[in-house]
């Protein structure tokens, strides 16, 4: 399947929620689901009661979307969760957010996930002062993020760094923003995760 590259508002009305997609916008009532807190399309605000496998679908969507990952690595994700010991919809959680796209998003670098992907995949971070360009990267306890060309020029990044105060940063990551840099001080936990989400709805639809 390929990326989706249509209207990023109309995932949010899709999804019965704000996925803050869109960076600055999402804060302001310029927000489409602010405004029209249905479902896109002709039928978006037809009533009709949904079925468990719908609960279980829309969820995984809105996490899959949320972070902007395709289908066969959201499943590969939850089969590496299912792998591992503990709660297989909170290890499913942890293994999205210290994805090294979502950290950068959290530390203020980025005003979106997506945007913050394409900064990775364009060079712009060093990873433990090496030079990365994969979004997916899993990060770990000690890792240190940083923008590589710490310039004024880096217009995106000051703006994003402006407004992260806005979403705050996580207690389990470390920011600095004054040289650009972060680091993960711990595995973040379930209770850390604060965007409304019923995992076990996932766990419940893959393993049918
Ligand atoms: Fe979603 Fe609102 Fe942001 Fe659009 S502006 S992506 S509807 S949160």
């Amino acid at each position: 399947m390929a990326r989706y590259t249509g209207a990023k508002c109309r995932i949010c009305r899709r999804e019965g929620g704000k996925l803050f997609l869109k960076g600055d916008r999402c804060y302001t009532d310029k927000c489409a689901f602010e405004r029209r807190a249905y479902a896109p399309g002709d039928h978006g605000r037809a009533r009709k009661k949904p079925s468990d496998y719908a609960l279980q679908l829309r969820e995984k969507q809105k996490v899959r979307r949320m972070y902007g990952i395709l289908e066969g690595q959201f499943r590969r994700y939850f089969d590496e969760a299912d792998r591992r010991k503990g709660i297989t919809g909170t290890n499913l959680l942890m293994l999205l957010e210290t994805r090294v796209d979502n950290v950068a998003y959290k530390l203020g670098f980025a005003n979106s996930r997506n945007q913050a992907r394409q900064m990775v995949r364009h060079g712009l971070f060093l990873l433990n002062g090496r030079r990365i360009n994969v979004p997916s990267i899993q990060l770990k306890p000690g890792d240190v993020v940083e923008v590589r060309n710490k310039t004024a020029k880096n217009l995106v990044i000051n703006e994003a760094l402006e407004t992260v105060a806005r979403r705050g940063v996580p207690t389990w990551l470390e920011s600095d923003p004054t040289n650009m840099k972060g680091m993960v001080k711990a595995v973040p936990t379930r209770d850390d995760i604060t965007f409304p989400m019923t995992e076990q709805l996932i766990v419940e639809l893959y393993s049918k």
